[in-house]
């Protein structure tokens, strides 16, 4: 039986980045993945989304090029983009698998399961491999709540896949995947209506954000349709009718369920090492991403800290650096810049105005929004949106919120500033560099409004 440093489980962004840093530090490595190699976000995530999502925006740059004086006629071919796109993420998973060759680590395609502390069975070949440590990164799964006729909806599983565009799209939540899924559906010539069951989509997002995209979706013919739950969904002759808790009924082609994910734990047998699972299912870890037992460590979504790929990255060097380089590693959960990939985009970093308003005495808020250049020889409601929330007492940058064309581009640099603790004099001192929407950031003079302990002055 071979005997391994570490093995990992899960071939996905976390657990990749692991292996490949603990076989740099001279380790035995074994991957073990039961799908493809890449994970959630190569595979049916992140790199998907992104090239659906430019696929989409040609639709409302044809329509802005025609006020200069271009004239576009335009048709959409599905299938061409669902081949393209799997040629390029298959692609992206042979380097993954060459990577992990090319540092060393023994890949196997199988299932894993935990026989005990320091073993690990793969199923299929039905062999028991021999480790001293043990990597979860297994990643997670859409999840879908349990009414009659869910099975008829698809998840971002699926929905990259589908044989056709559908013409009809009943998109069901208000997160990240939703208004991202409603935004590509939409752009690429889908008739999209979007349920979603509170007040406002992207709860936990900043109010001006959030308003502004719901207005700017509404505004491409996106029907928005809020305190909204689908009660059941049957299958007509004409495609799915789908009754909603207000009564309303939408005959749709698709209804597409984006009411988030849940941590892949179940199966692995984690109970025969004495872990418990957390009330979402998710491993618990401590800073280190060590389990409640002495060789298993878990990174990623399987965590459910932060379910994005650039923090499950960090956690799996993390672990490799603490436990194959003695170099104990904690990652910062606290500053983390993240984009939605909707139509129009945001892009967020650090704390929003209510939070700000809980830890600061005093906040000053900045809010400035304009019409987007591009659109100047056309009338439009769209606007671009740029907040900046500081610290009145320090002039510490605490938050940065943007909408509108570029805003993942600008938030990942501002992310530098904020996280390097940088003020709003440090903003004012930066020439600014026009034209450009981003240097709004470094032109804001006086505060919108401020927060005194919370309240708005
Ligand atoms: P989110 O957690 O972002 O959103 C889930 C949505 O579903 C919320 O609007 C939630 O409503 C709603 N919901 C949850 N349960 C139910 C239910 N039983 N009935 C109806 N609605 C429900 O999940 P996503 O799937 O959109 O994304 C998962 C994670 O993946 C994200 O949190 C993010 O970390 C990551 N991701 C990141 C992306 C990026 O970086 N661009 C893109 C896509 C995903 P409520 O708000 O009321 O709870």
């Amino acid at each position: 039986m071979s005997r391994y440093d570490l093995v990992v489980i899960g071939g996905g962004s976390g657990g990749v980045r692991a292996a490949r840093v603990a076989a740099s530090y001279g380790a035995k490595v074994a991957l073990v993945e039961e799908f493809r190699l890449g994970g959630t976000c190569v595979i049916r995530g992140c790199v998907p989304k992104k090239l659906y999502k430019y696929a989409a925006e040609f639709s409302n740059l044809f329509d802005v090029a025609q006020s200069y004086g271009w004239q576009v006629s335009a048709e959409f071919d599905w299938p061409t983009l669902r081949v393209n796109k799997e040629k390029e993420i298959s692609r992206l998973e042979d380097i993954y698998g060459s990577l992990l060759h090319g540092s060393g680590v023994t890949t196997f395609a199988d299932r894993a399961v935990i026989e005990d502390e320091t073993h690990v069975r793969l199923v299929k070949e039905d062999v028991v491999i021999e480790t001293a440590r043990i990597l979860i990164a297994t990643g997670g799964r859409p999840f879908v709540p349990d009414i009659p006729g869910a099975d008829l909806a698809i998840t971002s599983n699926e929905a990259f896949d589908l044989p056709t565009l559908p013409r009809r799209v009943l998109v069901v939540g208000g997160g990240y995947v939703a208004v991202e899924f409603a935004s590509i559906f939409n752009g690429l010539g889908s008739k999209v209506t979007l349920a979603y069951r509170g007040g406002q989509v992207l709860r936990g997002f900043d109010g001006h954000l959030r308003e502004g995209l719901s207005e700017e979706m509404q505004g491409h013919g996106i029907e928005m349709c809020l305190g909204t739950q689908p009660q059941f969904i049957e299958k007509t002759a004409q495609g799915l009718r789908v009754t909603c808790n207000d009564g309303t009924i939408s005959e749709v082609d698709q209804v597409f369920y984006a009411t988030g994910r849940l941590p892949n734990s179940a199966g692995l047998g984690l109970e025969k090492v004495g872990i418990e699972l957390g009330h979402h299912g998710e491993i618990p870890v401590d800073e280190f991403s060590k389990t409640s037992c002495e060789t298993v460590w878990a990174v990623g979504d399987v965590t459910n800290r932060a379910a994005l790929t650039p923090v499950a990255i960090r956690e799996g060097a993390a672990f490799a650096e603490t436990e194959f380089n003695n170099n104990p590693t904690r990652v910062d959960h606290s500053i983390i810049s993240t984009a939605v990939f909707s139509t129009p985009e945001l892009g967020t970093v650090g704390l929003i105005e209510e939070q700000a308003g809980a830890r600061y005495e005093e906040v000053n808020v900045y809010v400035s929004r304009f019409k987007p250049m591009l659109y100047s020889f056309k009338d439009t409601h769209t606007r671009f949106t740029i907040k900046l929330i500081t610290d009145a007492k320090t002039d510490r940058i605490l938050g940065v919120h943007i909408m509108g064309s570029g805003a993942a581009e600008m938030i990942q640099m501002v992310g530098i500033a904020v996280t390097a603790g940088l003020t709003k004099a440090d903003l004012d001192r930066t020439i600014a560099l026009h034209p450009t929407a981003a240097e709004e950031l470094v032109t804001l003079k006086q505060p919108s409004y401020k927060l005194i302990n919370g309240e708005r002055e």
